[in-house]
């Protein structure tokens, strides 16, 4: 079984979707497509729901009569045969239907609000289904809504997910091809919810986890994880391959890849990912697995907005102090990336927000605290046989020798190794290293 990811991107025309379209049919077994809301959509659906809310009726009656004028070319463009047309159509209607009917409400409920976000991936479901059925194709549309389910808590209950797919997947009537929504999920009071923005990804991990899916694979607009973000270095080329630990410390520390939360359910399960993109199909993308490779850094993530606290203790005695210290730093809100400790020294890496402020306000009772900020983060990633990376440390010394100035601390992990560069030094560093390292 694959299951195969398409984001709002992909879907965003009538031609990005016959494109979805034919890669999908060019698959062989079975075949579960997780698709997101047209590109755009999400947002004005939301934007119709805050100007409801907030009594800006005419706005919103204006917002959804563009946006059903959007979705009725999108299906006479997309469909010529009668019956899919006629069907996508009525799905159209439907949706509008109900979206125009909260104009007469007062007030719209958070509950309500809901629903409507919903409603862009209930459309492109559709658009795509008929579309593969137009071709020929045996498809079915299966709601998310009936088996991707959150409880209390709002976690999304596996157990359900695994029980209600293998039902329905096990009847000899389910068809090789099957088209469901994204981010779409039923909460514990069986009201239409969803897994957060951007939450697609996340439903296809899932599904690919509850039922032990071959490969999951999430197709984009890019070929897979670059060595570096392209749009800041030139001669990027694509990672072919990466083991989970290292795709969250990448996605983690600022890449745009997967957010952590959607790694862990094919990491738990071993399912493969594969980035891939819809512009190149046939590119190789970048694989994520279980595998260890051993053969050094691969890549980095970049994170901008950085601050660093220096502390220097007043004095070598204060064991008591110390302790205080250590409250105030376990209780700190913000992101912390790297702490480090020594008898004359705390210094702490996080992100330059309020909480950072506040902490280093906290921390000048204990001694002298100098604050950086518009400090960039660089996340370098790979594994080698040397836990230590001392080899890789060494490249990176020498691929910097000439820019002595920029790189103001290290950390290094048995997978990663960081540097903290000044920000306005990130882009010679960034192409220096991904010259010199990749
Ligand atoms: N359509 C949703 C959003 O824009 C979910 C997704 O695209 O992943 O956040
Ligand atoms: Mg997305």
């Amino acid at each position: 079984m694959l299951i195969m990811k398409f984001g709002g991107t992909s879907m965003g025309s009538p031609s990005r979707i016959r494109e979805v379209a034919s890669i999908i049919a060019g698959k062989n077994g079975c075949v579960i497509a997780v698709v997101s809301a047209m590109s755009g959509t999400t947002n004005m659906l939301l934007s119709i729901g805050d100007m409801l809310r907030t009594g800006h009726r005419a706005e919103a009656e204006e917002a959804i009569s563009q946006l059903k004028a959007k979705y009725v070319n999108v299906v006479d463009e997309l469909l010529e045969k009668v019956d899919c047309h006629t069907r996508a159509m009525q799905r159209v209607n439907t949706i509008f239907d109900s979206l125009a009917s909260f104009l007469d409400e007062d007030v719209i409920t958070d509950y309500e609000e809901r629903q409507i976000v919903a409603m862009g991936e209930q459309l492109s479901t559709k658009l795509l289904t008929e579309c593969m059925s137009e071709s020929g194709h045996a498809v079915a549309e299966w709601s998310a809504l009936d088996f991707m389910r959150t409880n209390h808590l709002g976690v999304v209950d596996m157990t359900y997910l695994h029980d209600r797919l293998s039902e329905r997947l096990q009847k000899s009537d389910s068809p090789d091809i099957i088209v469901t929504q994204g981010f779409i999920c039923t909460n514990a009071y069986g009201e239409t919810d969803n897994l957060k923005r951007g939450g697609s990804d996340y439903t296809a991990t899932l599904i690919s986890a509850a039922i032990d899916a071959d490969c999951c694979e999430i197709w984009t607009d890019v070929s897979g994880v670059h060595t570096c973000d392209p749009r800041f270095v030139n001669n990027t080329h694509t990672i072919p391959h990466l083991h989970f630990d290292e795709a969250i410390m990448l996605a983690y520390h600022g890449a745009k890849i997967l957010h952590p939360t959607c790694v862990a359910p094919c990491k738990a399960h071993g399912v493969p990912i594969r980035l891939l993109n819809t512009m190149r199909p046939e590119d190789e993308g970048t694989l994520i697995d279980n595998a260890h490779e051993f053969c050094g850094l691969k890549g980095m993530a970049v994170k901008d907005g950085i601050a660093v606290a220096i502390l220097k203790w007043n004095t070598f005695t204060a064991g008591d102090y110390r302790r205080e210290v250590w409250q105030h730093v376990t209780h700190f809100n913000g992101e912390c990336y790297m702490l480090n400790v020594t008898h004359t020294h705390l210094m702490i890496c996080m992100e330059a927000d309020r909480h950072a402020q506040t902490l280093a306000a906290a921390l000048k009772k204990y001694g002298d605290v100098v604050i950086r900020t518009d400090l960039t983060l660089l996340t370098l990633v790979g594994e080698s046989e040397d836990c230590h990376q001392t080899t890789a440390m060494s490249k990176v010394i020498s691929a910097l020798h000439p820019y002595e100035t920029c790189a103001s601390w290290t950390g290094v992990a048995d997978n990663a190794m960081w540097l903290l560069v000044e920000t306005c030094n990130k882009n010679t560093v960034l192409q220096q290293l991904n010259e010199a390292l990749f």
